[in-house]
């Protein structure tokens, strides 16, 4: 079952039960009057496919009618975020998709994000993510640094913020102060005091996603709703810890590679490293390990990190 909570007039987020667990993986919900007088039904990051009924029927309990959604905004591509939106649209007709244009093409055409995902989670993938249905290029609208999106009797702005992903963007009102941050502003789960940064592969890169950073502080938000999870009132801290720590697990990883360590070893290294914080900050509830990995596990950190030094850095592995 999913759960729903009002956040402010005219939003909601659902949580969704993402491998049978609450408060990891969320979709944020808008509603409102558009120009023209016509109610607006938007949906940011609805989720993979393994929790799509979980979604409908959360709409249809919050008294949504799916055939009205209008909107679907897309953060990036990951299939957390959007790998169930193919599926969805059967019973969202009239929806569009928007989405930035360096992911646009992998939506009508996801096997190369198939192919991409399946190096991280293998023979996981089916029960991860379900069935990913390409979306028709009909429905697609691309989406662009500084474009306005006037819906649910709000403007949305566009920014452009890579660094987690090269097409990852966020949904800023500049009005209520309230921004739609996907993973870019890290992974917060509730009750803990303790962001992580999502690195996977392949488009993992440091000094991009610094300047993000930099970005989504300049913009001074009240709140960020975060993908995983929920709303964060704190935002200088959650943002410097997390500028923190990305660049600490960087130079972990970097110290593995210099020293000719195998992934293996590298992995090990930094759940040492990670875990007793974690735990002494989550009050020694060992669950909060086992939903943190699910959004972001260490392999996967670790493999982003390894391909961004590889790739961006050869010059530091020596
Ligand atoms: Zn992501």
């Amino acid at each position: 079952m999913a759960e729903i909570n009002q956040l402010s007039p005219g939003l909601w987020h659902i949580s969704l039960p993402f491998q049978g667990e609450q408060g990891v993986v969320g979709a944020y919900v808008l509603t409102g009057q558009n120009a023209v007088g016509q109610t607006d039904l938007v949906l940011i990051d609805p989720g993979p496919e393994t929790t799509a009924q979980a979604l409908l029927t959360a709409l249809r309990e919050g008294g949504w009618d799916s055939a009205q959604v209008t909107h679907i905004l897309i953060t990036h591509i990951h299939l957390d975020h959007s790998g169930g939106v193919g599926t969805l649209l059967h019973s969202m007709p009239r929806a569009n998709v928007f989405v930035h244009a360096l992911g646009a093409p992998h939506l009508s055409d996801p096997a190369r994000l198939i192919q991409s995902a399946a190096r991280i989670y293998g023979e996981r993938m089916q029960t991860l993510w379900g069935k990913i249905e390409p979306i028709h290029a009909d429905h697609i609208q691309v989406i662009n640094d500084g474009t306005r999106l006037p819906i649910a009797g709000r403007e949305l702005q566009v920014y452009h913020t890579p660094g987690h992903a090269s097409h990852h963007v966020i949904f800023y009102d500049h009005d209520t102060r309230e921004l739609f941050a996907g993973d870019v502003a890290g992974v917060r789960l509730e009750g803990i005091d303790y962001v992580r940064p999502p690195t996977p592969p392949p488009d993992v890169d440091l000094e991009g996603w610094s300047r993000s950073i930099d970005l989504i502080a300049s913009l001074q938000p009240a709140v960020l709703y975060l993908a995983h999870f929920g709303a964060e009132k704190e935002t200088t801290h959650l943002l410097e810890e997390l500028r923190l720590r990305l660049f600490e697990w960087g130079e972990l990883v970097l110290q593995g590679l210099r020293d000719h360590k195998d992934e293996a070893t590298i992995i090990a290294d930094l759940i040492g490293h990670v875990e007793p914080e974690l735990q002494q900050r989550a009050g020694g509830d060992p669950d909060v390990s086992i939903r943190y990995d699910l959004t972001a596990n260490y392999k996967m950190t670790v493999q982003g990190y390894i391909r961004y030094w590889q790739k961006q850095h050869p010059e530091r592995l020596v």
